[in-house]
């Protein structure tokens, strides 16, 4: 078979620019990776900066260093612990995942098994295929798909690029690197190949890359218009008892699922502001604005004191939990903004 020059440049390239990441062997390893630690970086990458995930994968695997200790980690300490990487239907499948993988006694090894696990998309299951057992898979994320529509100038776009993206790349991934090429391709998007100003006499593709060659890399990937995010709003209730404050646990599905919330609203576009019972409401002067995938959250909040604790509130149960405790309880980032808002009023020193 004559030798692929995409895939030899790319590969020569990487084995002198890989960047070290805490889940990756270095280019050329023969060992192949724990498909565990693996795909837990990939999870949390999914929506994720590699800068902002590296600390919580260090943790998570400190704390469950197998996909069996995982397996049996109680819901709340992982939801704990995800808390503030967001997305947090990730965190529900991955534990999912974890039993799955340890009731079946191995992790499955082929990008069609992976697909069949909670939380596993195609990227996903490419990536591990292709990393930790080297099956030949084309791995497109962000990055590669950056890559590959301006090398091969694929002009149709966003989503409806991915087919012929995945098309072109496929003959390029070699058989016997596929782990090796993949994470070429993603560190060549995340250094080089970049969303602006590609650095394109410094890549090791300017020879095969059709953009390059037309001058105009900042076209690709093609993108459909945008469309706006659509606006929404909700209450927030800070409902104070001595020195203990009232919090809910989300519905174990949807948004934010299973997470410590403080009660409130629903959150809808024409959401109506009610109060749960009569008392002394103050409603703090600026909302907590918070962006989820597909809407933008208003989040206002009203803080109230009362004489008598309740056990539900608003039909939710509600506990009580001491102010000094509330950076350990894993509030998502939505509510320990809400929360920062009310303690920066009162001028208390709450680190969150
Ligand atoms: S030559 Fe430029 S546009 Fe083409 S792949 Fe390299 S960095 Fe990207």
């Amino acid at each position: 078979m004559p030798v692929d020059s995409i895939s030899r440049d790319i590969l020569r390239w990487y084995e002198k620019n890989a960047r070290a990441l805490p889940w990756r062997h270095p280019p050329g390893c023969t060992q192949a990776p724990d498909p565990y630690r693996v795909w837990l970086a990939e999870i949390m990458l999914q929506q994720t900066t590699v800068a902002a995930a590296g600390p919580y994968w260090l943790r998570f695997l400190g704390r469950w260093p197998t996909v069996q200790a995982l397996a049996k980690a109680d819901d709340a300490d992982v939801m704990r612990e995800w808390a503030g990487l967001g997305y947090y239907a990730r965190a529900r499948n991955l534990l999912a995942a974890a039993r799955a993988i340890s009731a079946a006694g191995a992790f499955p090894s082929t990008e069609a098994d992976l697909r069949q696990l909670p939380g596993i998309g195609a990227y996903t299951a490419a990536a591990i295929a292709a990393i930790a057992f080297g099956e030949p898979a084309t791995v497109i994320d962000a990055n590669i798909e950056r890559v590959v529509s301006r090398l091969f100038a694929i002009a149709t776009p966003l989503p409806a690029a991915k087919a012929p993206i995945s098309a072109a790349l496929a003959p390029h991934v070699p058989r016997d690197r596929p782990g090796d090429f993949a994470q070429a391709l993603m560190d060549l998007g995340a250094t080089t190949c970049t969303p602006r100003n590609p650095r394109c006499l410094a890549c090791p593709l300017s020879p095969h890359c059709a953009a390059h060659a037309n001058g105009n890399p900042d076209a690709y990937p093609v993108k459909a218009a945008k469309r706006l995010r659509p606006k929404k709003q909700g209450l927030a209730w800070w409902i104070e008892h001595g020195d203990d404050i009232a919090l809910i646990r989300r519905p174990p599905r949807g948004l934010l699922g299973g997470m410590p919330a403080l009660p409130g609203t629903g959150w809808a576009t024409d959401q109506p502001f009610h109060m749960p019972f009569e008392a002394e409401w103050r409603i703090l002067p600026e909302p907590v604005s918070h962006g989820f995938t597909h809407f933008e959250l208003r989040l206002s909040v009203a803080c109230t004191t009362i004489a008598h604790r309740m056990a539900e509130i608003a039909g939710n149960p509600v506990s009580w939990i001491s102010r000094k405790d509330i950076p350990a309880i894993g509030f998502p980032t939505l509510y320990a903004r809400a929360a920062k808002a009310v303690l920066d009023q009162s001028h208390e020193q709450v680190i969150l």
